[in-house]
């Protein structure tokens, strides 16, 4: 019989130190740093809201605060990436390049790993991003308490990233899928044609709710990042108040059900659905319990998919043509208007006295987070329509692809082909709103779907 002699001692040690290693490993590998915070964004002082055109003066109370929330996945090594929600109507794209740029400067994460979304509240605070919607500027002084707002935001939103990325611990990332019932489609067509806003029960919406759970090594609930596609305008523009809507009321709802964790809600493909019923306060609890009724159901019935690592990303900006830039003449008919339009028309011309040129085209973000085979993440920019998540659900053949749109910078409706032969409101009506000279060039869907999957394919 061979006796094992010390240089076989030292190798059987060597393969259980490696086995154990491994075995350690393949355990850690499920478990993801990812951490969250929460900070108020509710305004302090007297300001405009904005995404109804009907107010006329600064709010006038504060029913619910208003929240930024960060979930920060990954290691440094990696590069971490960081979703951010805000209770907000949107914000311009300088917003949030600043932040990247800044949360850049200060952490080890880059702009293609940095989400920025807004909730799409209509209670919220004018941010710049829809200034035309008041159909006259704003004056001095309303101006300035934009400017000191979002600065301030800049500030707490920078905060926010050190402190998620900060806060990073194992945990587990399950993903799930519910449903939801109140989004609704909200273009009225005859004979193929818009013609206004209201309840289309059988026209297109998407109902699914795809959630992500983030729970400790006890399984004990961290963190819910949900998704739906709804417009956030329960409440409408005849109150003055702050609120979050139905996104608020679902956020703070869940955060009551899993106390300690950080709910954060980012808004799909939701552009041409509102939510019903609406425009009575009730209807917001109504909303909200809806959504955290259902996550509650889904997180205690549902086989949930592990994800089992960081994602990796991509980002760009992506240019989208517009059908037709006005001539001086066109601009100079319509500067009379007493409205959004006018004004858009005049600050048109005064841009042309200037010797400036009116751009024929936008510069879009795409971005999308790959969580490898498990879950595919895209984020669009704008206020996107329901045909989208649709079109790429189809042809990925992937029905858990998981779409956000108002990222990264909310520019405008992004409308479909069947809408644009539709017209109305996210087409045409809307586009003066966001300094946009017409609508998008017909090729449009298809150019971003396309944009879309090359960047899905690109990933691992
Ligand atoms: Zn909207």
């Amino acid at each position: 019989m061979k006796v094992l002699n010390i240089k076989s001692i030292a190798g059987i040690f060597l393969l259980v130190c490696l086995l154990g290693n491994s075995f350690g490993q393949i355990k850690n590998r499920e478990m993801i740093p990812v951490g969250v915070a929460s900070v108020d964004i509710t305004p302090e002082s007297p300001m405009r809201l904005s995404g109804y055109g009907s107010r006329k003066t600064v709010f006038d109370s504060v029913e619910q605060k208003l929240w930024a929330k960060a979930m920060a996945i990954g290691t440094d090594e990696e590069g971490p990436s960081v979703i951010i929600t805000l209770d907000l109507v949107g914000f311009p794209a300088v917003f949030a390049e600043r932040l990247a740029y800044r949360v850049g400067h200060t952490s080890r994460v880059e702009r293609k790993n940095l989400a920025i979304t807004a909730t799409h509240t209509h209670s919220g605070p004018e941010t710049g991003a829809l200034l035309n919607i008041f159909g006259r500027h704003l004056s001095g002084q309303e101006l300035n308490q934009v400017v000191e707002y979002m600065m301030g935001l800049e500030d707490k939103v920078l905060g926010l990233v050190k402190e998620a990325l900060a806060n990073r611990q194992p945990s587990y990332i399950n993903y799930s899928k519910g449903t939801a019932s109140f989004a609704m489609n909200r273009r009225v067509i005859e004979d193929g044609k818009w013609t206004g806003f209201g309840q289309t029960p059988d026209g297109p919406v998407e109902h699914d709710l795809p959630l992500l759970h983030i729970t400790d090594q006890k399984g004990r609930t961290r963190a819910l990042l949900l998704n739906y596609a709804c417009h956030g305008t329960t409440l409408m523009g005849d109150h003055n108040f702050v609120h979050g809507d139905w996104m608020g009321t679902a956020q703070e709802m869940i955060e009551k059900e899993f106390p300690g964790a950080t709910a954060m809600v980012v808004i799909g493909c939701g552009a041409d659905s509102n939510p019903q019923p609406r425009n009575e306060f009730k209807y917001v609890e109504q909303h909200g319990k809806a959504i955290t009724d259902e996550v509650v159901r889904v997180i205690k019935k549902e086989k949930a998919r592990p994800v089992t690592q960081a994602p990796t990303t991509t980002f760009k900006y992506f240019p989208l043509y517009y059908d037709h830039v006005p001539s001086k003449k066109e601009y100079m008919a319509k500067a009379e208007q007493d409205n959004a339009e006018g004004l858009f028309a005049r600050n048109s011309l005064e841009t042309l006295s200037r010797g400036g040129v009116i751009p024929d085209s936008y510069q879009y973000p795409l971005q999308v987070f790959s969580f490898g085979k498990e879950l595919t993440m895209v984020f669009m920019g704008g206020e996107v329509v329901v045909d989208y998540v649709h079109r790429l659900k189809k042809e990925l053949n992937n029905d858990d692809l998981w779409v956000n749109a108002y990222a990264n910078d909310i520019t405008c409706y992004i409308a479909s082909e069947r809408l644009f032969d539709e017209g109305g409101y996210e087409v045409d009506g809307s586009m003066h709103y966001y300094n946009k000279p017409s609508r998008f060039a017909k090729n449009t869907e298809d150019r971003i779907v396309a944009e879309i999957i090359r960047l899905i394919n690109k990933l691992p």
